[in-house]
């Protein structure tokens, strides 16, 4: 509950609209999420402007708006009125975010709970939740919201703070120095929590001894008469501590986690328990004394000190039990009611939550967020928790924000599996250093399976339990008796939660127990680019693209994916991955160094080269186990040498020229191609895997052409037939002829263009159900007023006729924006199209935005895509840059990341 009392005098801030409202019922920032009677505080964030959404708050019920005042000032006319007429207060501050921190410390200061704060670099938000639990047992206590955890986060859940709290629990994040010193000072802490420490949110820190060095400014932040928790087994914790003496921290006293214990006794930490149920523990007694004198009878003076169960699974949160225990005796609750409380704990969203599976299945979804602590203790609890005769797997996302230790981290968790788990999938590319090094240490090939899609990852792991046994068709999921159990973790930007949505057993519960559902965070996706000017692939229209193809085709023809190009400008190793996960069984590249990122990241299915393979090349392609096209007897000796040498084998496809005038044996040299395709299958060391042949003509409107190669190509097989001579795998079709040929498709197909959503020409539509993968966007970098008759770009060739505003784009020719001979001539903006205004420059250009007067910095610009109802398509950019789409989207260049 917010006062406009308290509010006005903590932050200084002046009533410019007085309506009816004394007080609010919570703050909000998202209008997104946005519950009637809230206070709406305009925020600037990294990705937009709260400001930008007033009438938006409005609309949805804000009881009032918190505003800066210079933004105020700048309002449009129009929105002034329109909230000028609105039931609302409206509350002008300098700073918005500095408001709610000086909110936050004049409230607490006003009601004065007694604030306890917890940190550390995992389980915060258990261990906080457990406290408030223990606490709620007898006070009045307040916890702050899920993990609003930062200098904006807390304040905003504290605007729930009420007079008749006694207790405030707060979780204190930590990602940068001085976080933690600054939160002290504006929450004022008289008891704090240190969970652990170990690698997380390590970038903006140097090392874990920096990182250690920050939360230990909890300790040194409490204040005489203070209460430090603290979990003695962390050595780190431990170490650190050593540091202080009475001298730095005069009066602060300081518990370990585990219980203070009898005079002349020891104490033993033992997990009893861990399953379905939950975990027990105890801390049992034994006396030091007469330990020497006979080790039997030690074991019988032995008894339970404390004995504590909750509901929570893992073993790790023992700790978690032992901090709400401690800081619950220390607040005077009587020991039985602290651990009835404990008893009653649950386990949270997205933090090792058990749930139904499809096909009688277990998840224990840990989708909240990843570090490597956690990622150990969840596989622990995924092996501890399965039965014997149930599949453990483990679906593993990429951990992010490691730092220097980013690629130890995954290597040291891919050791791990390989004792712990029977099946490991794993979704992104730091993830896949999880699957090489589980590999490396001995885990079979066949037990891991790669993707770069959460609907591949889910989609894997329904493979497997497929391939289960079933079993005693119980209907009821008995947890005990599951087939498998699954593990779903990753960062919380990689958004695992999804993998679980797609193996729950009741989906439609994914908006109650999942992580991250509210509108605001369905839509936010946090992957940010290394540069303002990035590519967006969409790898579920490439898997449902490849699984249209592999469905027009039939079970019976193969799918090859062209690849070339770094797939055609898409990325090659995540469309490899995600093609084969939905129905390829082959790749193909143009040249034997496209193949080799893809064999360095461990894809082993086969891949042909299309291209030339010189003789220099050869070792490399027998090294890399590629399939290599031959189109002369004196190359596939060479060939055939190499692989003696090499003591290996090598796959080859006969290449023949039916009318492409390309690569190839002529058709009229039929004696040519027969000696060829014989010596192929005789050579040693080479075995004779395709013969195939390219289509000039397979988009154009007349069929002749192609009709006409695809006679020749019979006519040269009937031949080969008669003499016992075709190869296994006979192929020739392109997207096009895949699409409107069926009698080209042979034993295989050859789609490229048709895979990336586009069409491979306008005789060529793509049937109903494609979808282009690509998009091509990047940010204002200024808005600007520029004179009537000023020039733009260089040589001035752009002069403007009226006062024009302009936006200046971070994208130029050397990104493949081109400049001539036609540039793009449009892109969009606000769903608009602003004309290119002058000459594109080597990294940026200008374009018109008068007619956007929204326009702001930072706003997007589609160079090829959606907008709101506008859409700029590789087929239209092509044809204003006198090309095809083809070359639109392979000419995008290496310097623009990729990101899906
Ligand atoms: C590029 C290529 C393909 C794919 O062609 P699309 O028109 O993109 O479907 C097939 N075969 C060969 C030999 C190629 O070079």
């Amino acid at each position: 509950m917010i006062y406009l009392d308290h509010l006005l005098k903590a932050t200084q801030g002046s009533l410019h609209q007085q309506s009816k409202h004394t007080h609010f019922q919570a703050f909000n920032h998202d209008t997104r999420q946005l519950t009637p009677d809230e206070l709406f505080v305009a925020v600037r964030g990294e990705r937009g402007n709260g400001h930008d959404y007033l009438l938006d708050a409005v609309r949805k019920g804000a009881a009032g708006l918190l505003i800066e005042g210079l933004v105020f000032q700048q309002l449009s006319e129009q929105t002034r009125s329109t909230l000028a007429q609105e039931d609302i207060e409206i509350i002008l501050v300098e700073d918005t975010r500095l408001a709610l921190q000086h909110y936050a410390s004049a409230i607490l200061k006003i009601w004065h709970p007694t604030v306890i704060a917890v940190t550390g670099s995992v389980g915060k938000t258990s261990t906080k939740e457990a406290i408030a639990s223990v606490l709620a047992h007898q006070f009045n206590t307040f916890r702050s919201w899920q993990n609003y955890n930062d200098m904006l986060g807390i304040p905003l859940s504290l605007g729930r703070l009420e007079a008749r709290h006694e207790y405030a629990v707060l979780e204190l994040g930590c990602d940068h120095p001085g976080e933690i010193a600054a939160l002290c000072r504006m929450l004022q802490p008289t008891i704090g929590v240190l969970t652990n420490i170990s690698p997380a949110h390590l970038q903006y820190f140097s090392s874990l001894e920096h990182l250690a060095f920050e939360l230990s400014t909890l300790l040194t932040s409490l204040p005489a008469g203070g209460h430090f928790f603290y979990n003695q087994d962390d050595p780190t914790i431990r170490a650190l501590l050593t540091q202080y003496t009475r001298d730095t921290i005069p009066a602060v006293t300081c518990h370990p986690f585990l219980p203070t214990i009898p005079k002349g006794l020891t104490s033993r930490k033992m997990v009893t328990a861990v399953n379905w149920q939950g975990i027990q523990g105890s801390i049992a007694l034994e006396d030091t004394h007469e330990q020497h004198a006979d080790a039997k009878a030690t074991d019988k003076r032995e008894h339970d000190f404390v004995k504590l169960s909750s509901q929570l699974l893992g073993e790790h949160h023992f700790d978690t039990m032992l901090a709400a225990y401690q800081i619950g005796l220390n607040r005077g609750i009587y020991p039985a009611h602290v651990e009835q409380a404990l008893t009653e704990l649950k386990p949270l969203a997205g933090r090792l939550n058990p749930l139904p599976g499809v096909r009688q299945s277990m998840l224990l979804d840990d989708s909240h967020n990843a570090t490597p602590a956690s990622m150990s203790a969840g596989l622990q609890t995924l092996n501890s928790l399965a039965a014997t005769d149930s599949q453990r797997i483990a679906i593993l996302g990429d951990m992010l924000h490691l730092g220097e230790y980013e690629e130890e981290a995954h290597r040291s968790i891919g050791r791990q599996v390989v004792e712990q788990v029977d099946y490991l999938i794993t979704r992104g590319e730091w993830a896949a250093l999880i699957a090489e090094e589980a590999q490396l240490a001995g885990m079979p090939l066949e037990r891991i399976i790669m993707t770069s899609t959460h609907e591949d990852a889910a989609q894997a792991a329904r493979r497997l339990l497929d391939a289960l046994p079933a079993t005693n068709a119980s209907t009821t999921t008995d947890k005990s008796t599951s087939t498998a159990v699954i593990l779903i973790k990753g960062s919380e930007e990689t958004r695992m939660e999804r993998v679980t949505e797609l193996l729950m057993a009741r989906p439609w519960e994914a908006s109650e127990l999942l992580v991250r559902q509210t509108p605001g965070w369905k839509k936010t996706f946090f992957m940010h680019a290394e540069r303002p000017t990035w590519v967006e692939i969409d790898l579920n229209a490439i898997g449902s693209n490849t699984r249209h193809i592999a469905s027009l085709v039939g079970p019976q023809t193969r799918v090859l994916v062209a690849l070339k190009a770094d797939a055609y400008g898409h990325g090659a190793l995540k469309v490899a991955r995600t093609v084969l996960q939905n129905g390829a069984s082959m790749l193909g590249v143009a040249t034997v160094s496209e193949a080799l990122p893809l064999r360095d990241a461990h894809i082993n299915a086969p891949i042909l080269v299309f291209g030339y393979v010189p003789r220099w090349q050869m070792r490399e392609a027998l090294r890399l186990g590629v399939s290599v096209t031959i189109y002369s007897k004196e190359e596939a000796q060479a060939l055939s040498r190499t692989a003696l040498a090499l003591n290996k084998l090598v796959k080859v496809h006969v290449k023949v020229d039916t009318g492409m005038g390309r690569l190839g044996i002529r058709y009229e040299e039929r004696a040519k191609i027969l000696e060829l395709v014989r010596e192929a299958g005789q050579l040693p060391g080479l075995e004779l895997e395709g013969i195939y042949t390219h289509f000039a003509q397979a988009d154009a409107e007349d069929q002749t052409h192609v009709h006409m190669q695809l006679a020749r190509f019979n006519e040269i097989l009937q031949v080969l037939e008669a003499e016992g001579l075709r190869p296994p795998i006979v192929h020739a079709a392109n997207s096009a002829a895949t699409l409107m040929l069926p009698e080209a498709r042979f034993d295989m197909v050859r789609p490229g263009i048709a895979i990336y959503g586009l069409e491979p020409s306008p005789n060529v539509p793509l049937p109903e159900g494609f979808r282009p993968a690509l998009s091509f966007k990047t940010q204002v970098s200024q808005v600007k007023w520029i004179p009537a008759g000023e020039g733009i770009s260089y040589g001035s060739t752009y002069i403007t006729e009226k006062p024009t505003c302009i936006a200046v784009l971070p994208v130029g020719y050397a990104d493949g924006f081109r400049r001539g001979p036609q540039n793009w001539r449009s892109v969009l903006i606000h769903g608009q199209e602003a004309p290119i205004l002058g000459r594109v420059c080597m990294d940026q250009c200008m374009v018109d935005v008068t007619h956007i007067p929204q326009t702001r910095m930072g706003d997007e610009v589609v160079l090829i895509g959606r907008q709101g109802e506008l859409i700029l398509s590789a087929e239209t950019v092509a044809e204003r840059l006198g090309s095809f789409n083809y070359e639109v989207v392979s000419g995008i260049l290496a310097r623009v990341p990729r990101v899906d």
